[in-house]
């Protein structure tokens, strides 16, 4: 599948070029004054937000290789993107928290041996649902995957300072750390590239001598590409590099941050170029005895966390168990959040919000009867509270109490919207009642959430199936293949246990 990058050449104006003599003088220049104004220190001087730190975790695979030096430049760089620059969102798609903060992480890694600079150039991120086509003039988006004969893009880095992203691809690549894929940090790579006036593969901010020398190792490194492509010798560097030394410097910024010890070692000159150029050393991020490696946030060995409910410290007031529960709910631990949630409700058995959390950390632990009584609970403490329905929506179709659980959902309004797991019950009761129409919507957009969400595929698949919808079905099914459904068993999230 054509599956790549692109940068789109426009011909620099004299603006762009004039004030920028370097990567950081230019900056210098232009956004000294605003910096001087204390609107970041006020901004950096906040906490980060817990929801903030579980979008991290759960989203940019190398932030938790990162040494906590690099985590904290890169969380206050990600602030300051996040609150400086435009996100739109294309084609229906609503931008969420979560999309900002995962781009602008992915964006920040970039700027971890940088000062100064946050994509102030970058006039707006426009985000769209779905991989791009591209015809000869301009981009139109496709939700038509199979579409073999156009250039399909994954996003898309403008001289002029726009850059273009489908989120599903900037979540597929910001998840896994070390393939080498990943979008936001070629586009954004193109875009250093181009802070000089033009996108060649030769960066800005160095001596004249050092610029010779990165040509000369981009054309030898583009050289020898080139032939092991046509020699049919394995590269790291997708062949998609061998266009230009332009696209070179992208696809090698990607393998440098997550292949370093690939890129190092069969292309040494063009590795140590761009150490050089971002001033950051990524082998020690892949390195063995790298044990922050572990800390993944759906890693049950997580160090960070206790290994079992004996071993968590007491705490003293039912809102510092709130927090902690919080976090291990982010975490991934439901049994140690459940634990938490359990101690609120027990200080203050009217704490709405608490059976709420617990009812959830239930149902995702499979105690479906325990979410349900916590669901109903949490609906008669506050008959108007929109996640109370929602949960107890997600419990009925986990029951298989599908007319009710449509009941519930439906007092739940558009709390929904960004909730995967809910859209995701909803979805299945809509289908099991037959409504194959609202069930693909709602698959759909549990998908375009994350795209790596095999049962949403799988259960899509079967929805276009009923729809006389052949092709779509194949297709659906065949991801969620990949994606590592295996289709002998129960379908559904409770029935993944049961097919291994
Ligand atoms: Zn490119």
């Amino acid at each position: 599948m054509l599956d790549f990058r692109h940068s789109f050449l426009v011909p620099a104006t004299p603006d762009c070029v004039s004030s920028l003599v370097s990567f950081r003088e230019g900056c210098e220049v232009v956004f000294g004054s605003w910096f001087r104004s204390g609107r970041r220190q006020k901004l950096l001087a906040q906490p980060l937000a817990s929801e903030w730190q579980a979008i991290l975790l759960r989203n940019v695979a190398l932030y938790p290789r990162l040494s906590p030096v690099q985590q904290r430049k890169l969380v206050d760089d990600l602030r300051i993107i996040v609150a400086e620059r435009r996100f739109v969102g294309c084609k229906g798609l609503v931008v969420t928290d979560e999309m900002k903060v995962t781009i602008a992480a992915q964006a920040a890694l970039l700027l971890l041996g940088e000062a100064g600079y946050y994509f102030d150039r970058v006039t707006s991120f426009l985000l769209y649902p779905y991989k791009m086509v591209l015809p000869a003039h301009g981009v139109r988006p496709s939700s038509d995957e199979n579409d073999f004969d156009e250039r399909v893009i994954l996003g898309q880095a403008f001289q002029q300072g726009e850059i273009i992203l489908s989120w599903p691809d900037v979540l597929s690549g910001g998840r896994v750390a070390d393939d080498g894929e990943n979008v936001v940090l070629h586009e954004l790579a193109h875009h250093l590239d181009g802070l000089d006036g033009q996108m060649g593969g030769s960066p800005p901010g160095l001596a004249a001598d050092r610029q010779e020398h990165f040509h000369r190792v981009f054309e030898a490194a583009l050289d020898q590409l080139r032939r092991d492509l046509a020699d049919g010798c394995d590269s790291v560097l997708l062949p998609a590099a061998a266009e230009s030394t332009s696209e070179l410097f992208a696809y090698g910024t990607e393998c440098f941050y997550e292949q370093p010890h690939e890129l190092r070692e069969q292309y040494p000159e063009l590795f140590a170029c761009l150490g050089e150029f971002y001033k950051v050393d990524p082998l020690v991020w892949f390195a063995e005895n790298n044990t922050v490696t572990n800390t993944h946030y759906e890693d049950e060995d997580d160090e960070r966390y206790p290994a079992s409910l004996d071993d968590l410290p007491a705490l003293e007031t039912a809102d510092q168990y709130f927090i902690r529960g919080q976090e291990f709910f982010s975490a991934g631990r439901w049994d140690l959040a459940a634990a938490d949630f359990n101690r609120c409700v027990r200080i203050d058995p009217a704490d709405q919000e608490a059976v709420v959390w617990r009812g959830r950390c239930y149902l995702y632990q499979d105690h479906a009867d325990a979410a349900l009584a916590d669901a109903e609970r949490a609906c008669r403490l506050d008959p108007d509270d929109r996640e109370a329905h929602s949960l107890r929506g997600m419990c009925l179709a986990q029951q298989g109490r599908f007319a009710e659980s449509l009941a519930a959902f439906a007092r739940a309004g558009d709390v929904l919207m960004e909730d995967m797991d809910a859209l995701y019950y909803r979805g299945i009761a809509y289908s099991e009642t037959g409504d194959w129409s609202r069930a693909l919507a709602d698959l759909s957009r549990v998908i375009e959430l994350d795209p790596s969400d095999k049962e949403a595929w799988y259960e899509r698949s079967l929805c276009h199936e009923r729809l006389g919808k052949s092709f779509e079905a194949e297709r659906d099914l065949v991801r969620a293949r990949e994606l590592g459904w295996k289709d002998e068993g129960e379908s559904g999230r409770e029935g993944e246990g049961a097919t291994e």
